[in-house]
């Protein structure tokens, strides 16, 4: 056994293997050797491992002292480090074609943040040609789940139709927008019949009961459940509910939330809270300074400053007064603890690139918000890795470290129980069995720092 790893520790010349800042490539079979292995599939830390990675896939996991590494292996040492599954962006947003470079950066960001899967909301067809690149290995970037373009329908037969397109262009999921009750109604039947999951916003006239009876897969943002907290009869006419129901927050009653997490529970719908979408335009803290975070060297300067005109803007707005923006900051932590607590399935997003949302880094910030929130830190792991794998529908495709799983892992430097920051204290990334060692990750990032620095 010593022998066959010392015969593989160090690169062979002329073989496949790369150097220490270049990715491997995919058809390599590559070694985790004497690592933790956190699998995700429970709350333990399985030491002393080596995982097999072949063919994109995970070929094999057992105690290190058993396995002989075959020649040609590529070894990576795993002493004292932990290895987990790659984690899942429920609510991203891929640019699209007007700016194409942008769109491998976003990808990228992702990838050099553990992010190994992203569900695009923010379809367009462009993406699937975006995905066919990605999964050639001509961009680099995370596994994609496309959601159809934004659907915001006014009539039933608009909603049918515009269904039956994003079923044929070939998306996963139809993106929901705002839309009349008929409407709803109509996509709802169509994309049932056609088995094609429907997610995102829940339209004012549906409300979080008309959307969970519809059995809508996924609800983003917590959307209407302030709503629904406003109990019958309350008088809130001529006052617009606002961003997430900021604007009705004096009105709730709390005693409601059992209800809607009962609610949630029964019909299944899973949510993707993206707390930091809100926590962001809420923070006391200047646009002035948020936009001088380190991540923000990544994106165009366009983007940055929008970003800081938005948040000025909402500052302005009637319904999103300061001390309601701080009121909806602490109610929607309090349904994300109520809603996981009660069982209701939950998986992570953060709604990037969006107000203060950097692709990839914004997903450990949001990680940090539902700590805060009250779920331990292996909850929100679980999140993020095998609850979005169901959220999907593939369970056994990705989301825990286990033979026949995809190959999407993050190698890190300490146990990301023990503090949830450890999650981004990376060795490197392996996506599809193609391993990222972090100078590589770097060194890209730099690149995309340089084209962006003006
Ligand atoms: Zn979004």
């Amino acid at each position: 056994m010593t022998l066959a790893l010392a015969a593989c520790a160090q690169p062979r010349a002329g073989g496949a293997e790369p150097a220490a800042n270049t990715p491997t490539s995919a058809n390599v079979t590559v070694a985790f050797v004497g690592v933790d292995v956190l699998p995700m599939d429970r709350d333990a830390l399985l030491r002393d491992r080596t995982v097999i990675v072949r063919d994109g896939r995970i070929a094999q996991i057992a105690p290190a002292a058993t396995v002989d590494l075959a020649p040609g292996t590529f070894r990576i040492d795993g002493t004292g480090k932990v290895l987990m599954p790659g984690l899942t962006e429920m609510h991203g947003h891929v640019p699209g074609p007007d700016d194409p470079q942008y769109a491998q950066d976003v990808l990228f960001l992702y990838l050099a943040n553990g992010v190994t899967t992203v569900r695009n909301m923010a379809g367009d067809p462009w993406h699937l040609d975006l995905r066919r690149r990605v999964d050639s290995g001509e961009v680099a970037g995370p596994n994609l789940v496309a959601a159809s373009p934004w659907l915001s329908a006014k009539t039933a037969e608009e909603a049918e139709r515009e269904v039956r397109e994003a079923k044929q262009a070939g998306f996963d999921l139809v993106k929901i927008g705002d839309m009349p009750r008929a409407a709803y109604a109509a996509m709802a039947n169509t994309a049932h019949a056609l088995k094609l999951p429907f997610a995102g916003h829940v339209p004012f006239e549906v409300g979080l009961v008309g959307a969970l009876d519809a059995k809508q897969a996924s609800i983003d943002h917590l959307d209407r459940y302030v709503e629904f907290l406003v109990p019958p009869g309350s008088d809130v006419t001529g006052r617009d509910p606002g961003v997430f129901g900021s604007g009705w927050i004096g009105s709730i009653d709390r005693s409601r939330m059992h209800d809607a997490v009962q609610r949630t529970v029964a019909a299944g719908t899973w949510n993707v809270p993206t707390l930091s979408f809100i926590e962001h335009l809420a923070s006391p803290e200047p646009a002035e300074t948020m936009i001088r975070w380190p991540e923000f060297r990544y994106l165009p300067r366009e983007v940055r400053e929008a970003w800081v005109r938005a948040k000025h803007e909402y500052a302005r707005r009637d319904d999103f007064r300061p001390e309601a923006a701080q009121a909806l900051v602490r109610l929607r932590r309090e349904l994300l603890k109520a809603l996981h607590d009660g069982g209701a399935p939950v998986a992570l997003g953060s709604d990037a690139p969006q107000f203060f949302n950097v692709p990839g880094f914004s997903v450990h910030r949001e990680m940090r918000m539902m700590v805060d929130a009250g779920l331990t830190p292996y909850d929100v792991l679980v999140t993020g890795t095998r609850n979005p794998a169901r959220a999907i529908g593939t369970p056994d495709a990705f989301g825990t470290v286990a033979v026949g799983r995809r190959a999407d892992l993050v190698l890190l430097e300490a146990d990301p129980r023990a503090d949830i920051a450890n999650a981004a204290r990376r060795t490197g990334v392996m996506v599809g069995g193609q391993w990222w060692p972090e100078a590589a990750l770097q060194s890209r990032l730099q690149e995309i720092a340089a084209r962006r620095a003006d």
